[in-house]
């Protein structure tokens, strides 16, 4: 599961990226300095973990991971080639989620590409950009479908998704906001891995003096808010430069930091936490002596599948599962009272996941 960091040069993209996996990748104050796309592995911070692992003194935490692709200058054009636009938009393609770079920080010695701050024009330079350059694809697709409609009568049906498809792009529109006729037209849409049908996060990329009370003062992330808002996408406020500090510092320093800009959390850890979530992700938590870990899982895995994630041993020989709630585990202090109380639940192959569910699974070797 891949998240691509998209938005024009010079917005901050490099130095959240930096941030996000202290990678070190090159951040440069000139269009185009990144041309092959950063991947980095990203933790996935869970408060959960470090008091689990202190209730069973565990030697190790493993945290859940992401991953984020840093994708360099996307320009206007891009999809017309301008920039080696073409292989940004290619790698876009393969990521599962989108998190928007918009820069809402004046810095006079920071160029911005179209010479003024202004993120609604930027972000409607992406999303053109993106549009594009799934026409070209639909209209790829459309070419061949209609070739072959001509002996292949079932091909019609797509003919004419292909032709209300276009059309709606054409206006502008992003693929997310088209409204399928039937089953048949959602799963032949899917098929296509259009840019513009992919879950989208804004980052409000703001100075400093804005993080306190949330962007709240600033003009510009007060517009991005209410553009996200018709998208359905949430937007999060960071300061790339601050996240780029914070990220130098350990977790002590990260806290003192914190509490002098008045921040409960750091912006970049809301934001990977949305990620996960937007990817449809959730943990369930495994706890003892050598290892406290969060597993990834998506929404909706029942327990066997979820078991087969530690090793498909356990998913094969799967009997049942001892679950008990995160918080539960932690009030009643302990594994056996947690027992003692009632809380743990026998579960079976039906049983669905839960975000925060600390299991220990039986299985038959
Ligand atoms: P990218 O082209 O989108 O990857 O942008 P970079 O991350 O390379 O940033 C471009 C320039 O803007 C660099 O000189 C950064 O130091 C600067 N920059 C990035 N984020 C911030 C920020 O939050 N505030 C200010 N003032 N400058 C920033």
């Amino acid at each position: 599961m891949k998240l691509g960091i998209v938005g024009l040069p010079n917005v901050g993209k490099s130095t959240l990226f930096n941030s996000l996996t202290k990678a070190g990748a090159e951040s440069a104050n000139y269009p185009f300095c990144t041309i092959d796309p950063n991947v980095g592995v990203v933790a996935v911070p869970d408060e959960r973990l470090d008091k689990l692992a202190a209730l069973y003194d565990s030697k190790k935490v493993t945290p859940a991971v992401i991953e984020f692709v840093d994708i360099a200058g996307l320009v206007k054009g891009a999809s017309k080639g301008e920039g080696l636009g073409n292989q940004f938009l290619s790698n876009i393609r393969e990521v599962d989620a989108i998190v928007h770079v918009v820069r809402c920080f004046e810095d006079t010695n920071v160029v911005h590409v179209d010479g003024s701050i202004d993120p609604m024009r930027d972000v409607e330079t992406i999303n053109l950009e993106l549009v594009f350059s799934d026409i070209e694809i639909l209209e790829r697709r459309k070419a061949k479908v209609v070739k072959a409609a001509r002996m292949d009568k079932t091909l019609q049906k797509e003919e004419q998704l292909l032709e209300k498809l276009i059309s709606h792009l054409e206006e502008g529109k992003l693929a997310k906001s088209f409204v399928c006729e039937d089953e048949d037209e959602e799963e032949i849409l899917s098929t296509y891995n259009l840019l513009t049908i992919k879950p989208v996060i804004f980052a409000a990329n703001v100075k400093e003096e804005d993080l306190s009370n949330d962007g709240e003062n600033n003009e510009n992330v007060k517009k991005l808010r209410e553009y996200a808002a018709t998208e359905g996408c949430e937007v999060f406020v960071i300061c790339a430069k601050i996240e780029e500090e914070i990220s130098e510092l350990d977790d002590d320093e990260k806290a003192m930091f914190l509490e002098d800009l008045g921040l409960a959390e750091s912006g970049l850890d809301k934001l990977i936490k949305a990620s996960y979530s937007l990817l449809g992700l959730i943990s369930y938590l495994t706890s003892g002596e050598d290892e406290t870990r969060a597993w990834t899982i998506k929404k909706g895995t029942k327990a066997p599948q979820a078991a087969g994630k530690i090793h498909t041993d356990f998913e094969r020989g799967f009997i049942r599962a001892e679950v008990v709630n995160y918080e539960d585990l932690l009030s009643c202090g302990s594994l056996a009272a947690a027992k003692e109380k009632g809380v743990v639940g026998i579960e079976g192959k039906e049983y669905v996941v839960k975000d925060g569910d600390v299991i220990l699974f039986r299985f038959n070797v």
